[in-house]
C-alpha cells in the first residue's frame, strides 16, 4: 500500500490537493482513484515499466497523479523544465526518449506530438481503475534533470525508496502533519517541488495548495490568508529576498506559518536573521536533486539565530562527511568535499554511467561537489560550490564568504564573487553587484572588509550590474558572469 491509499483508506474525505490555478478540488479517496485510473490511461497508451512519461507543464495536480500513476505501474515520470529554450527541451527529450509527452500548450511551440494535459483526467475517468501487484520501492519513478549549473544537465533516477526518505526527512524538519497545509509554488520539475512540497504533506495526510507561478504580491496574499491557512512554504532564497521587498510585506501577516523553507542555494546568515527579528520561522536546507534533503536545520528560532549561516544537521539515516583532496576524512572545522550516502541518494544518471561511476567514490559516497565545514555541535556549513573556489597568491579563496559580508554593505541588494586572472597574484576576487543607490568602488568595499577577512581574500575589481544572471530556478549562473567579465572590463579597481 502506497502513502496515497493509506491516507484514502484510513481519511477518505479529508481535503488532498486543491489545485489554485485550475479550480480543481480532491479528496484523498478522489486523488487514489484519479490516480488509478491514470495508471491504466498510461498502459492503454502502450506505455511499458521502465518506459519515460516526459511532462512540459506548469505546476498542476495531473503532474501529481501521473507521477505517482508512473510510479504504480514502473514507469518513470520524467517533468520537464518549461523555462528552457526550445533547443534545450528537445536536448532533454532527445535525452530521455519519452514512450509519451502530456503536455499544456507550452508544448504547442515545439511542434511535437504530444498528449493534452488539459484532458488528462476526464480520458482517465472513463477507465477503469488499475489494481495489480505493487512495483518494487527500488525502482525508478521519477528522473529529475539537474539544474545545470556547473554544465549539461543529467537526469538523476529516483525510486520510491529515495522520495519517501526525503519527503519523510523534510516532513521531520518542518513537523509536517495531517493538519498542515502547504502551498507548493516550486517549479515541480525540481526536486524542491515534486519530492518535498509536493510528498511531504501527501505523506502524512496534509493538504497540498499547488500554484502555478510565484508572484511575490499575490505570494504574501496566500501566505496571509486565514481562509487557506497556509503552515508551509518552501522557496529558494531568491524567492525569500523578493518576498521581503515587496511594499506588502507585513511578518504580523504571516502568523500562520509554521515554516518558511528556503534551500536550492546559499542563504546568507544575514538575510536569515532579517527573518528572525521578524519572528519568521525560516528553516534553511541542503540537498539537490541527486540527494533531495541532507540537512536542515531544526525547526527552533533559538538555535536559527544562534547557528545561522549553517544548514543544518544531516536528516536521519542521511550520512554525511567532510574529505580531504585525497579523500581521507578532515576534522571539526576543516573545509574540504561534502560526500554523502545513504538510503536518499539516486540510483543512477539516466544514460550516462560513466558520470555517475565518477560522482560516487568505489565504498558508495557521492561527491557533492561542494566544500563544507561542520562546526564543534555538529552543524554544517556549506563554504562553496568547489568550481567557484579560486586561488590568489596561493591561498584558496571562497566567494560564498565575501558574498555573505558584503550584503550588509549599505546600498547593495544582491552580490557575487568570482575569480578573475591576475598577473601579480594568479586570480584576484572581482565582485559584481546589485544597486539601487550609488556606485560601489574597490576601495570602499576593501576598506569595508579590512579586518573582518584576510587580506588575500579581499576583492580588486567591482563591477555593477543591473540583476544577477539565474536560471530557472533561481541560482546564480557564475559562469555568464565570467564569460560578462571576459567580454567587459570596465570595471572599477582597487
Ligand atoms: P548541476 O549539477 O547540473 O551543475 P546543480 O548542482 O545546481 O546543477 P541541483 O541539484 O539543482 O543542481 O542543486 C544542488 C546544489 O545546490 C548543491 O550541490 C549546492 O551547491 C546548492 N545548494 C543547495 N542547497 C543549498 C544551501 N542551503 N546552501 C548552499 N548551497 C545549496
Amino acid at each position: 500500500m502506497d502513502y496515497v491509499k493509506y491516507n484514502a483508506t484510513v481519511r477518505p474525505t479529508k481535503l488532498a490537493i486543491r489545485d489554485l490555478a485550475h479550480n480543481l478540488v480532491l479528496s484523498y479517496s478522489e486523488f487514489e482513484d484519479l490516480v488509478a485510473r491514470c495508471a491504466t490511461f498510461l498502459l492503454d497508451r502502450g506505455v511499458v515499466a521502465g518506459e519515460r512519461v516526459a511532462c512540459l507543464s506548469r505546476n498542476r495536480a495531473e503532474m501529481i497523479i501521473l507521477h505517482l500513476a508512473c510510479a504504480r505501474t514502473g514507469m518513470i515520470f520524467v517533468p520537464l523544465n518549461w523555462r528552457l529554450s526550445e533547443a534545450e527541451i528537445y536536448g532533454l527529450l532527445d535525452d530521455c526518449q519519452p514512450r509519451l509527452l502530456v503536455a499544456d500548450q507550452l508544448a504547442k511551440a515545439l511542434g511535437i506530438e504530444y498528449f493534452n494535459i488539459d484532458e488528462l483526467l476526464e480520458q482517465a475517468s472513463a477507465l477503469s481503475p488499475y489494481q495489480s501487484e505493487p512495483v518494487s520501492i527500488d525502482t525508478p519513478s521519477l528522473m529529475l534533470y539537474t539544474s545545470g549549473t556547473t554544465g549539461r544537465p543529467k537526469g538523476a533516477m529516483l525510486t520510491e525508496r529515495n522520495i519517501g526518505e526525503t519527503a519523510l526527512n523534510f516532513a521531520l524538519l518542518g513537523q509536517v502533519s495531517i493538519g498542515s497545509v502547504f502551498l507548493c509554488e516550486s517549479p515541480m520539475f525540481h526536486v524542491i517541488g515534486l519530492v518535498t512540497s509536493v510528498r511531504a504533506p501527501i505523506m502524512l495526510g496534509g493538504t497540498l495548495l499547488i500554484s502555478d507561478a510565484f508572484v511575490p504580491e499575490r505570494t504574501l496574499e496566500r501566505l496571509g490568508d486565514p481562509t487557506l491557512g497556509v503552515s508551509h512554504y518552501f522557496c529558494v532564497p531568491q524567492m525569500a529576498l523578493s518576498l521581503r521587498t515587496q511594499h506588502a510585506y507585513d511578518p504580523s501577516q504571516l502568523k500562520y506559518l509554521k515554516a518558511l523553507f528556503t534551500g536550492g542555494a546559499p542563504h546568507s546568515a544575514a538575510r536569515i536573521m532579517e527573518w528572525v527579528h521578524d519572528g519568521i520561522p525560516i528553516v534553511d536546507g541542503y540537498g539537490s536533486t541527486e540527494c533531495g534533503t541532507v540537512f536542515g536545520m531544526p525547526l527552533d528560532l533559538d538555535i536559527i539565530a544562534a547557528k545561522a549561516g549553517s544548514v543544518g544537521v544531516p536528516t536521519p539515516r542521511v550520512q554525511a562527511r567532510i574529505v580531504g583532496p585525497t579523500g581521507i576524512p578532515l576534522a571539526t572545522g576543516e573545509s574540504g568535499e561534502l560526500q554523502i550516502r545513504g538510503p536518499n541518494m539516486t540510483v543512477g544518471y539516466w544514460g550516462r554511467d560513466e558520470d555517475y561511476r565518477e560522482a560516487v567514490t568505489e565504498d558508495g559516497w557521492f561527491r557533492s561537489g561542494d566544500i563544507a565545514r561542520i562546526d564543534k555541535d555538529g552543524y554544517f556549513y556549506i563554504v562553496d560550490r568547489k568550481k567557484d573556489m579560486f586561488i590568489s597568491g596561493g591561498e584558496n579563496v571562497y566567494p560564498a564568504e565575501i558574498e555573505a559580508l558584503l550584503v550588509r554593505y549599505p546600498g547593495i541588494k544582491e552580490v557575487a564573487v568570482i575569480g578573475i586572472p591576475d598577473e601579480k597574484w594568479g586570480e584576484v576576487g572581482c565582485v559584481f553587484y546589485v544597486s539601487d543607490t550609488s556606485e560601489v568602488t574597490a576601495v570602499e568595499l576593501s576598506e569595508f572588509l579590512s579586518g573582518k577577512l584576510a587580506r588575500y581574500k579581499i576583492p580588486k575589481v567591482t563591477q555593477r550590474i543591473a540583476e544577477l544572471p539565474r536560471n530557472s530556478a533561481g541560482k546564480l549562473l557564475k559562469s555568464s558572469l565570467r564569460l560578462q567579465y571576459r567580454d567587459n572590463k570596465e570595471v572599477s579597481v582597487a
